[in-house]
């Protein structure tokens, strides 16, 4: 007998920037498919047509492409169980509508906002749990028809019956939710759109999916959807649901917290594999103390239950580290290109440079750079017409042996011929000769004065890419510096 395919799916409502909790749920169903063989959906919620917009989707497309999150089904892609916007569906939801209708397992609801507002602040001022208390669930007909005669438009709501939900979460074990907690809840609004809940019980039964993989936050959905799925004869999927990032002060990762969208860590160069590292380790997802793994490794080694137990703390800075050793172990072509867009925007167009130069300085920095916005801070300390000297490295240039260093560097680069192939090596042997300094003292003041800067790359490297011509300019613009 062949074994039945997982499927999962990542269904985000695409009302803002991806953000890095999504990013990861996005990323739970996607090792979960790749490690088990399975299938990704990617379907989109977009059924609140105020809140979504076509800008938004079509950067949830690029971020989840970007972090390489490649779906098997859905927009773009296609597949047997389309539409994949659920804006798409309407249809396919009215049909079950018109079932529960049928078996009487909901009921017109014609209370406005206002009514529903007033009954909330009474719930609350009486120590009671907000909830709708069924004031339209046994109306007879005529008083239906009055109500609409009256030109109200009715929502439906599903009638649930006392007594406790319960299901396993192949993360946090068993859960049980009581129906009374509950009320009766909307399935679909007086605008014939439905609620969340009932569009999504529906498509993941159509979609066949076999797993849902998602945020603690919908726990209580899940009660919600189990009652849907028992009333529409489905056989609800299993669940799980994971933990959610949360700040360093415990709360759910916002926007106060700092960067938080996938676009927003794209745009200071932090690397695709940087960050899916860093969300699949968060919480000790790969197991206690492991901290770097390739994608396959990932994959091989994951698991639902690690993955989403406990709360996971964002930590910029470590993801900042993690992304430096990325950048440190990539080729430099490579680097070259993840770079081209950030070296554009710092008014340098690759195309355009020498690529043995351009190549030469990247092989030189990337152990310096953290992010790849860094570059910008970088590249100009190898272009003379960018040349300025930080105050620190004034600081330095006003010491009392400088002067005499850079005129011993000076003297070695015009009074004899050096080979490319030792140049650093023979400078600095001459400048201690000339000089009869140590190395240690001469370091500082040479980098000072042919960078303008106090650190940076190794200055062997620096040398050899500047060349002759370019670190005598340096050296003269270095000297009217001290001069002032
Ligand atoms: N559209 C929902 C959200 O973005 C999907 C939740 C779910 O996975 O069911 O939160």
């Amino acid at each position: 007998m062949m074994s039945r395919k997982y499927r999962v799916r990542f269904a985000p409502s695409p009302t803002g920037d991806l953000h890095v909790g999504n990013a990861r749920t996005a990323l739970f169903n996607w090792l979960f498919a790749k490690h088990y063989g399975g299938r990704f959906i990617l379907r989109i919620e977009d059924t609140d047509q105020e809140r979504t917009s076509r800008i938004f989707e079509r950067n949830l497309l690029e971020d989840l492409k970007w972090l390489s999150l490649y779906w098997d089904e859905g927009p773009e892609k296609g597949g047997e169980f389309g539409p994949y916007h659920q804006i798409e569906r309407l249809p396919l939801y009215s049909t079950y509508l018109k079932k529960l209708i049928a078996d009487e397992r909901v009921y017109p609801c014609y209370c406005t906002e206002e009514e529903l507002e007033a009954e909330r602040l009474t719930l609350l001022s009486m120590k009671m749990m907000p909830r709708y208390m069924g004031e339209c669930r046994n109306l007879t007909d005529s008083e239906r028809k009055s109500l609409e005669t009256k030109g109200r438009n009715a929502a439906f709501r599903f009638k649930v019956k006392p007594g406790s939900i319960e299901f396993d979460d192949l993360i946090r074990g068993s859960m049980k939710f009581e129906g009374e907690a509950i009320g009766d809840f909307i399935i679909v609004r007086s605008n014939g759109i439905p609620s969340y809940n009932f569009a999504v019980v529906i498509d993941d039964h159509l979609m066949e999916i076999t797993h849902v993989i998602r945020g603690e936050d919908h726990l209580s959905n899940t009660a919600i959807q189990i009652l849907l799925y028992g009333a529409l004869g489905f056989t609800p999927p299993s669940f799980a649901h994971h933990s959610l990032i949360l700040g360093r002060d415990r709360s759910k990762l916002s926007k106060r917290h700092g960067s938080v969208s996938v676009r927003e860590f794209r745009k200071k160069g932090i690397l695709p594999k940087a960050l899916l590292n860093y969300l699949s380790l968060l919480g000790g997802s790969l197991g206690e103390g492991k901290e770097f793994a390739s994608l396959d490794e990932i994959i091989d080694m994951f698991s639902l239950e690690r993955a989403g137990k406990s709360g996971a703390i964002f930590d910029e800075s470590k993801l900042k580290w993690l992304n430096a050793m990325y950048i440190r172990d990539c080729d430099v072509e490579t680097l070259i290109e993840l770079l081209t867009p950030f070296l554009k925007k710092a008014g340098y167009d690759p195309d355009l440079l020498d690529h043995t130069w351009l190549h030469q300085v990247v092989d030189a920095v990337k152990d310096n750079i953290v992010t790849l916005n860094e570059i910008s801070g970088y590249i100009d300390m190898f272009v003379d017409e960018k040349y300025h000297v930080s105050r620190e490295a004034a600081e330095i240039l006003r010491g009392n042996t400088v002067a005499e260093i850079l005129k011993a560097l000076h003297e070695v680069l015009t009074q004899s011929e050096i080979s490319r192939k030792n140049f650093y090596s023979t400078l600095i042997h001459s400048v201690r000769e000339k000089t009869g300094l140590k190395a240690k003292s001469i370091l500082m003041p040479l980098r000072a004065a042919v960078t303008g800067r106090t650190s940076g790359p190794e200055l062997e490297k620096i040398f050899s890419i500047l060349g002759k011509e370019s670190i005598l300019k340096r050296l003269e613009q270095a000297r009217q510096f001290m001069e002032m």
